[in-house]
């Protein structure tokens, strides 16, 4: 079976360093420009009704700091 033709230019973005989806240079994750990884988010968040992540809560911190986390965190520093 040959591979189809979207996973083939899949393949070659990963290979030269960008995004699977939109050809744009990536940042912080394996796949996908941190634009893309956005979407992501908010589309699973919303499918699945997930609640964002807070510091101490479980899950890992979100590798691209959010709007809202960077408004807390001088109220982490006091
Ligand atoms: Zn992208």
């Amino acid at each position: 079976m040959t591979p189809q033709k979207g996973r083939i230019w899949a393949n070659r973005m990963l290979a030269s360093g960008r995004c699977v989806r939109c050809g744009k240079p990536r940042e912080h994750y394996m796949r996908t420009c941190d634009a893309c990884a956005k979407k992501d988010t908010a589309r699973t968040r919303k499918r699945t009704g997930s609640k964002v992540w807070r510091p101490g809560g479980p899950g890992r911190p979100p590798k691209v700091v959010r709007d809202d986390m960077a408004e807390q965190k001088p109220k982490v520093g006091e």
